[in-house]
C-alpha cells in the first residue's frame, strides 16, 4: 500500500509561499508532488501527463478564484474525474456549499491539523485508485455504472470484424445531451451527474439486446452498437432512446428548445461492412453534429448512401 500511494501524484494549488510550504511538507513523504500559484498555472499542469490523482485548491486567489477554477477542470473530460479538495481560511457554511457545488470532494478550513488534512487526503486518494481500478477491471464507467470507453472500443472492433467477415449490417447510434454545459452551470455539479446517471440508465433501457452494447462514450456522450442490425431495426432503438430521455422530464430550464433534458442522435448503418470500423464511428458522430445543427432534440439517420462514402474511402 504504501509503495502504491507514494506513486500517487497530488497537485497543490495556493498563491501564498507559506502555504505551499507547509502542504508539500506534510504531503511529501506520501506523495509526488507538483505546485501551481495561481489558478492559470495549475490548469496549464492539467495539460501535461501524467495527470495528477488528486488536487489542492485554494479559494482566494489572485486573477481566477479556486471555485472558477474548480469549474474549468469539471467541464473538461480529461480532468473531470480528478478530485479536488479545496483548502482554505474561509469557513462560513455557505462557501462550504458552493465548495460542493462547482464539485468539490471535500473542503478542509485552515487552520488544519496535519494529521486530519493527511488522512483526508489519504481517503480521497485510495477511493479514485479503486475507482480507476473498478473502471479498468470491469470496463465499467465510475460515475453510470454501464461499460465506459475501453469496453466500447473492445466491443466494435470484434464485432466490426465479425461483420466482415460475415458481411453482415451493423449499425452504431451516437447520443450527445443537449446543452449540458448550460445545465451544469445552472443545477451544479452534483445534480449535473445525476442527470448523467439518469440518462444512461435511459438509453441502456432502450437498447436492451443483450448482442447490443451501450456505452459512455465521454463527458455526456454515449453510444450503442448494434451489430447485425440494419438501418430500419437501428433507427426503431434510436427512435426509443430518444423518447425514453424525454419521457424522464428532468427540468432544464436553460435549455433553448425544450422545458426538459433532451438528446441529439446521430445513427450511421453500414448495410455492407466495408473498411475501418472508425469509418463507421465518423459517420454517426457526424449524424449527432448534423442534429445539433439542425436544431437538437432529434435523429439524423445515415443510412445506405453513405456506403458510398464508406467504399470510396476504403478504396483509396
Ligand atoms: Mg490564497
Amino acid at each position: 500500500m504504501q509503495e502504491k500511494e507514494e506513486l500517487s501524484k497530488i497537485l497543490v494549488v495556493d498563491d501564498e509561499k507559506i502555504n505551499i510550504d507547509v502542504l508539500v511538507g506534510l504531503l511529501k513523504p506520501y506523495y509526488r508532488t507538483v505546485v501551481a500559484k495561481d489558478g492559470m498555472q495549475a490548469l496549464k499542469r492539467l495539460e501535461t501527463q501524467p495527470l495528477p490523482d488528486l488536487i489542492l485548491l485554494d479559494i482566494i486567489m489572485p486573477g481566477m478564484n479556486g471555485y472558477e477554477v474548480c469549474i474549468k477542470i469539471k467541464d473538461n473530460p480529461a480532468t473531470r474525474d480528478i478530485p479536488v479538495i479545496f483548502i482554505t481560511g474561509k469557513h462560513e457554511e455557505d462557501d462550504e456549499a458552493r465548495g460542493f457545488w462547482v464539485g468539490a470532494v471535500d473542503y478542509i478550513t485552515k487552520p488544519f491539523s496535519p494529521l486530519i488534512a493527511l488522512s483526508r487526503v489519504k481517503n480521497h486518494i485510495e477511493l479514485k485508485r479503486r475507482g480507476d481500478m473498478l473502471e479498468r477491471l470491469a470496463g465499467l464507467d465510475g460515475l453510470t455504472g454501464i461499460p465506459n470507453r475501453r469496453q466500447f472500443d473492445q466491443f466494435l472492433n470484434a464485432e466490426w470484424k465479425r461483420s466482415l467477415r460475415y458481411n453482415r449490417s451493423f449499425s452504431l447510434i451516437f447520443i450527445d445531451i443537449d446543452f449540458f454545459k448550460l445545465f451544469n452551470d445552472h443545477y451544479g455539479h452534483t445534480k449535473g451527474d445525476e442527470c448523467l446517471k439518469k440518462v444512461a440508465h435511459s438509453i441502456f433501457n432502450a437498447a436492451p439486446r443483450t448482442e447490443d452494447l451501450t456505452a459512455r462514450y465521454g463527458g455526456e456522450e454515449f453510444a450503442c452498437i448494434l451489430p447485425e442490425t440494419g438501418n430500419e431495426g437501428a433507427l426503431k432503438v434510436a427512435r426509443r432512446i430518444i423518447e425514453s430521455v424525454r419521457a424522464l422530464k428532468v427540468p432544464h430550464v436553460q435549455s433553448k428548445i425544450a422545458d426538459y433534458v433532451t438528446i441529439s442522435v446521430g445513427l450511421a448503418t453500414a448495410s455492407q461492412p466495408l473498411g475501418r470500423a472508425l469509418n463507421l464511428v465518423s459517420l454517426a458522430d457526424k449524424a449527432v453534429y448534423q442534429a445539433k445543427e439542425k436544431g437538437r432534440n432529434q435523429i439524423v439517420n445515415f443510412n445506405d448512401i453513405e456506403q458510398l462514402i464508406i467504399r470510396y474511402h476504403a478504396s483509396r
